[in-house]
């Protein structure tokens, strides 16, 4: 199995080559272009997906879901996630909500509020082995971030956490250094997310924004916000 980080202008998405091969996240509306030659210089056609898995719904991360599954790729995402796909709106948690009041405009204007609508083909509401679209591991709620964020555990020791976590602050340098995302609908609640993902074996985490963060230097972050 392999996990390749597709690079995106705002976010990360994933490409993992087992059996099969599935993509995580999808980046913005606008990096479909992006997103196509970064699969093809894997030797991914973005038709030949398996499944693409939506961690979360906010713009920076399935913008690209509708163009995908235009193109035959089932989504897979949370069922709490259903509704706001469907009528192309975020849901909690946005920057822009957690801004405060006089910046929200500006923010608004700044960052796409909305993305094409899609539908869910495969909902998740507990856990869903992903052994039907020939990866080994499973995609499980990791709610948090947002109501519907979910994660996608793999048999090598990683974990592709979306926003859950993220490295540097807004990715910036040093990225590999673990950090809460800022538009966090419930910082407690993910940490224990990612405490509980560490204790059950996750070694490497995949990020939103930044790099892989590795056990060793989480472990340190966690227990400093223990003491925090
Ligand atoms: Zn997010």
């Amino acid at each position: 199995m392999r996990v390749h980080r597709i690079s995106l202008p705002l976010s990360n998405a994933f490409l993992i080559c087992d059996r099969k091969n599935i993509l995580v996240d999808t980046g913005c509306q606008s990096d479909f272009a992006q997103l196509s030659r970064q699969l093809i210089e894997r030797g991914v056609k973005p038709e030949s997906l398996a499944a693409v898995v939506l961690t979360h719904v906010h713009f920076d991360h399935c913008g690209c879901a509708a163009e995908l599954r235009r193109r035959g790729v089932p989504v897979i995402a949370s069922e709490q996630a259903r509704s706001f796909l469907k009528s192309g709106k975020q849901e909690s948690g946005t920057l822009q909500a957690l801004a405060p009041k006089f910046l929200r405009s500006t923010l608004g204007n700044i960052l796409p509020q909305a993305f094409p609508a899609v539908e869910i083909d495969v909902p998740v509401s507990g856990i869903l082995e992903l052994s039907e679209f020939g990866i080994e591991g499973k995609v499980e709620r990791t709610a948090g971030h947002t109501e519907s964020s979910l994660s996608v555990v793999l048999a090598d020791g990683s974990a592709c956490v979306g926003d859950l976590l993220m490295g540097g602050v807004l990715g910036l340098p040093p990225a590999w250094m673990p950090a809460q995302h800022p538009a966090t609908l419930n910082k407690p609640l993910c940490l224990r997310e990612v405490s509980r993902l560490r204790r059950s074996g996750v070694e490497r985490f995949h990020v939103g924004h930044g790099d892989l963060i590795e056990a060793s230097y989480l472990d340190r972050w966690l227990d400093l916000q223990k003491v925090l």
